[in-house]
């Protein structure tokens, strides 16, 4: 069966969209459930109006229903299916037709199906930060961590009341969550402020939660950081967050990592970085020196005659690969230590290398002098 918009809405093939718009405030005004809660076919009808004017309110879905039809709308993924989400969507629309409120404000809530206030609810994801070593990080490490969180009431389940009896019918409202009143041609509903709308009221609070449903409390999470952790990563504690209330599950913990920064050892990715104050008699005649790695000190031996600024590699003694055993490298940069003072003797021995040096075929002095030819 074909549908025919334009006969759901009543008007003619070429109605112009102010035809279709008022068309369309008629009908959804006419069939909207909450003004018929005694005609099981009003939410059908209101819910097919609806659709009607979602497609001819639209040109370019006009065009393809005036060539195609219904089944031409369907074929190019246009899709009808409307849920309770409807009757709050469209008070955009009735917003501006009446330059106020919208549905809540004509018909006195959204949906037809009003929540209560007792409807289950999950609780809240918590975010907590913490600091590791760079050697921590290396290593990974399983720690426990106290965070403080709102937990779920043990005396009345998250409900909020002594017993279930304490939980009555609004006598504001009567149950029904709004009160109404008219003004001019519209039946204008408000939502009662006795009971926020849920129609239902607390006649005798919890005495632990005082009604709240939810107590200050501390958890204990033992959180298992893994090794080669970028900094500001997150780790999810599933259910480690607050309690839900009326049975609702609890909200997640996210751990922020934050990783100290080491004085000396750099990190870029899983590669460090670290420079090593050498003698320059070590440079010239060789000898080992010690670095400080991530997994205790290293030795490196330096040849004679390595320049500064010259870099070692310490294979695999970076950080690890996530869940990997494979590990960068740790690079080492050879900075040169001068003496600041030397002794007379001192001052000698370098005189004399000096000399031997300049008279030396091929010697280094030979490059400094190659430098002023530029
Ligand atoms: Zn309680
Ligand atoms: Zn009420």
């Amino acid at each position: 069966m074909e549908k025919d918009y334009y006969a759901i809405l009543g008007i003619s093939r070429n109605a112009s969209q102010d035809e279709i718009k008022k068309a369309y405030r008629k009908m959804a005004l006419k069939y909207h459930p909450d003004r018929n809660p005694d005609d099981p076919h009003a939410e059908e009808k209101f819910k097919e109006v609806s659709e009607a004017y979602s497609v001819l309110s639209d040109p370019e879905k006009r065009e393809i229903y005036d060539k195609y039809g219904y089944e031409g709308l369907k074929g190019r993924g246009y899709n009808f299916h409307f849920d309770e989400s409807i009757f709050s969507d469209f008070s955009d629309i009735f917003s501006q037709f009446f330059g106020f409120g919208g549905f809540g404000d004509i018909f006195g809530g959204g949906s037809s199906k009003r929540k209560t206030r007792f409807s289950p609810m999950r609780g809240e994801d918590l975010e907590y930060e913490i600091e590791i070593t760079l050697k921590e990080c290396a290593l990974g490490k399983i720690t426990r961590v106290k965070i403080p969180v709102l937990e779920t009431c043990d005396r009345c389940g998250g409900k909020g009341v002594e017993s279930e009896r304490d939980i009555v019918t609004c006598p504001n409202c009567g149950g029904r969550g709004f009160v109404g009143y008219s003004q001019g041609f519209f039946q204008i509903r408000r939502t009662c402020s006795r009971c926020g709308g849920s129609g239902e009221i607390i006649k005798k609070a919890c005495s632990k939660c005082f009604g709240k449903g939810r107590v200050k409390g501390e958890k204990s999470i033992e959180v298992n950081i893994p090794a080669g952790i970028e900094d500001g990563m997150r780790i999810r504690c599933a259910g480690a967050g607050n309690g839900g209330v009326n049975g609702g599950p609890p909200g997640d913990l996210y751990v922020v990592v934050r990783i100290e920064e080491d004085k000396n050892l750099k990190r870029n990715g899983v590669d460090i970085y670290s420079d090593a104050f050498v003698p320059f008699t070590t440079f010239i005649l060789g000898g080992r020196i010690k670095v400080n790695t991530i997994y205790g000190i290293e030795e490196i031996n330096i040849p004679p005659g390595t320049q500064p600024e010259n870099v070692f590699t310490l294979k695999g003694k970076g950080l690890p690969y996530i869940n990997s055993k494979k590990r960068g490298n740790h690079y080492v940069r050879l900075k040169v230590v001068l003496p600041e003072k030397l002794n007379r003797r001192q001052k000698e021995l370098l005189k004399e290398f000096e000399e031997i040096e300049r008279k030396k075929e091929g010697g280094f002095f030979k490059k400094v002098k190659e430098n002023l030819k530029i």
